[in-house]
């Protein structure tokens, strides 16, 4: 026995890796010995270990074991802890509806169970099944139950996690100022906690907050900051997520190759982890995309994909709105039998679980809850304001400010005085990627952001225009001095020592530079400076030009003449 409680600690403080050895010495060694305690706990953490290596049949064999004997032997919070368990295994494989039966089942005895912890995860598993049925009202309901048990503990990210789901639901109801505030309650929390698991999705739900409300330039803002973080923690399911929001507010003429890039993506992430409900999402998207194209073979065909996709995952929020653009894309086929016959398939399933009648019987719910919160709604109002500021400006990447930002203070400037406009953009980067890791290619940029950081610290604001592009706006800064300061820069570049990032790695920039006097708006001032920086580009890349009408024999000296 003394041995199996060593063992048992020296689990619970291994990294993951070892655990999933030691649990299988600690079930051997505890049958032998017949000490019961011990192979339940074992068998946890082998469901556990199982499901994260996506064997799901072992997960599940291990979870359903060890209910079986907390059962027979009485552990109240070994079996809460298995039946939450399993259920995140069945949820995983898309098994909605058992998922919900199991926690269903089991509920009287979480509740009167008086372990906090495992019941609010009891509760919100219950949340996220109902919510990924369509079952609003009881998805809401338990969530806020989940978040009330979660406030009377110390401060977890489930806390945050919940918070989320609730921000999910209200927005799916369109009750988007609900869903924004919840949503940033949750991601304050993870910041306070420096949890980054997460993050991603809730930036996401901000900026389809957003992107639902029509405002697409800040939706883009939140899932850019989405896709930055989600690569530099490698979390696939984020990173899927996070470029499929983002390919859904590229969903316009002229962002075609964009878009797709970004749903393959996002679809070779989810193959590999075998999600269906979200790789129906991403379905859907083709299926919106193509059609936008006005390709409705396409459009029909990722619909019909969609549709399977999402009853086998029991997806009803993606079922309807692939019903309705299966409607659409068949009556622009001219099948009109089909036209009328997903359309009301889609209005039944609207009416079912978005209809006025939900909507009330929410309300109704969430009011008591609203009444006990109000008093923690002051506080929280106060350091959402204060986070939500910093998310909206900044780039996560670089730190730089993003495009929103740069866009707003460029007028701000304009209206103060003079200014210099730079446009640099880093040289064949997409070869940078390819030749080395993606993660190569986000060092460069974040160097990047902290030379440009660096270049304009007194006055100015560097900014992350997109991508690989960035814009420096330089206050009551002349166009010579400009040049000036753009050529330091591309020789900063230059002789920068790259290889500190990868062996054999060289980084140089294009520049194009504009004045404010040389055109009537900032706007244009930004156009000048990029139509020069394509001279730049094709006049033989790292060099700065300040006017492209004087050609590329003529341009500005090059580092030969300057060195
Ligand atoms: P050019 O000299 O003409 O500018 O060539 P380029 O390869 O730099 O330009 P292109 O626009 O073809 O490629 C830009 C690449 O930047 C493509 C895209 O994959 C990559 N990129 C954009 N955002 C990120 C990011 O956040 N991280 C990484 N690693 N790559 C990014
Ligand atoms: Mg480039
Ligand atoms: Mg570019």
């Amino acid at each position: 026995m003394q041995s199996l409680q060593s063992l048992l600690k020296k689990i619970e403080s291994s990294d993951p890796d070892q655990v999933c050895e030691l649990a299988g010495d600690l079930l051997s060694q505890s049958r032998e010995s017949g000490a019961v305690q011990f192979q339940v706990k074992a068998l946890g953490y082998l469901a556990i270990c199982a499901k994260k290596t996506g064997k799901t049949a072992d997960a599940e064999k291990y979870a359903r074991e060890a209910i079986e004997l907390s059962e027979q032997q009485g552990f109240q919070r070994e079996l809460l802890l298995n039946i939450n368990t399993l259920a995140g295994i069945k949820l995983v494989q898309g098994k909605h509806t058992q998922v919900l039966e199991l926690l269903e089942q089991y509920l009287p005895q979480a509740t009167q169970s008086g372990f906090t912890a495992e019941q609010a995860r009891f509760l919100t598993n219950l949340g996220i099944v109902n919510e990924l049925l369509g079952h609003y009202p009881a998805a809401l309901e338990h969530n806020l139950q989940a978040i009330a048990l979660y406030r009377q503990l110390p401060k977890s990210p489930n806390l945050a996690y919940s918070l989320h789901n609730v921000a999910n639901i209200y927005m799916w109801l369109e009750l988007y100022s609900e869903s924004v505030g919840y949503n940033q309650e949750a991601i304050n929390l993870l910041e306070e906690l420096g949890v980054t698991h997460g993050q991603a999705i809730i930036l996401n739900g901000l900026g389809e907050a957003f992107y639902l409300q029509g405002d697409f330039t800040e939706a883009e803002a939140f899932h850019d900051n989405a896709i930055s973080l989600a690569r530099e923690t490698g979390d696939y399911h984020e990173l899927a997520d996070s470029l499929l929001q983002r390919a859904k507010c590229s969903n316009i003429p002229g962002a075609e190759i964009l878009t797709k890039g970004m749903l393959d993506e996002a679809l070779q992430l989810c193959l590999t982890s075998g999600e269906k409900g979200l790789q129906a999402g991403i379905m859907l998207q083709y299926g919106a995309m193509y059609l936008k194209q006005e390709n409705f073979p396409q459009a029909l065909e990722a619909l019909q994909q969609t549709i399977g996709l999402a009853e086998y995952s029991e997806s009803n929020e993606i079922l309807w709105n692939a019903y309705k653009l299966f409607s659409e894309a068949s009556e622009k086929s001219e099948n009109i039998a089909d036209a009328f016959k997903y359309l009301s398939l889609y209005t039944e399933l609207r009416e079912e679980i978005k209809g006025i009648k939900v909507i009330n019987q929410m309300q109704a719910i969430a009011l008591p809850f609203k009444l006990r919160a109000a008093h923690a709604e002051a506080e929280v109002l106060r350091l959402k304001n204060k986070d939500l500021e910093v998310l909206s400006k900044y780039d996560h990447l670089t730190g730089l400010a993003n495009r929103r930002y740069l866009q707003q203070q460029m007028e701000v400037l304009w209206q103060q005085g003079s200014l210099s406009l730079l446009v640099l953009d880093i040289d064949l980067f997409k070869q940078i990627n390819d030749q080395f890791l993606h993660t190569v290619g986000d060092q460069v940029l974040k160097k990047c952001g902290e030379i440009l950081l660096s270049a304009c610290q007194k006055t100015g604001l560097a900014a992350r225009f997109g991508g690989e592009e960035f814009v420096l706006l330089l206050p009551e800064v002349g166009l010579a001095e400009a040049v000036v300061t753009a050529e330091k820069l591309r020789l900063e570049f230059e002789n920068n020592d790259w290889e500190q990032e990868a062996k054999g790695l060289k980084v140089t920039v294009s520049i194009g530079i504009a004045h404010s006097s040389e055109k009537n708006n900032i706007e244009s001032v930004l156009q000048l400076a990029d139509s020069r920086l394509y001279h730049a580009k094709r006049s033989g890349r790292n060099r700065t030009i300040p006017d492209a009408n004087i050609g590329s024999d003529h341009s500005l000296p090059t580092q030969n003449t300057l060195q």
